[in-house]
């Protein structure tokens, strides 16, 4: 995969202001708001290095995987539909099942 040598994980990219550009191969491309993707991989304990972020996404057209994940400035607004918790109170709910 592609991605800049400078970065290895996805907080790499939060502390730059990046958003991730994920391309599909089917062709759908969407942008995902990274830092709450950051968060969202540190609540599962998720791997959070680039090669192994698409391990849990999937494309919202075809179900595949995608096959590319490219750095984007974080000007570029995600596109992606939000699937990330948006409040604090989600947030919380979100840590607290997982523990359970
Ligand atoms: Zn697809």
């Amino acid at each position: 995969m592609g991605a800049n040598a400078k970065y290895e994980t996805l907080s790499d990219i939060v502390r730059k202001g990046l958003n991730l550009g994920v391309q599909c191969g089917c062709g759908n491309v969407a942008v995902i708001d990274a830092a709450r993707m950051e968060r969202w991989y540190m609540c599962h304990m998720w791997d959070k290095r680039l090669h192994m972020l698409r391990d849990h996404l999937y494309c919202l057209r075809c179900g595949g995987r995608p096959r590319e994940i490219r750095l984007r400035p974080s000007g570029q607004v995600p596109t992606a539909p939000n699937r990330f918790p948006v409040t604090e109170e989600q947030w919380v709910r979100v840590i607290r099942g997982l523990r359970s």
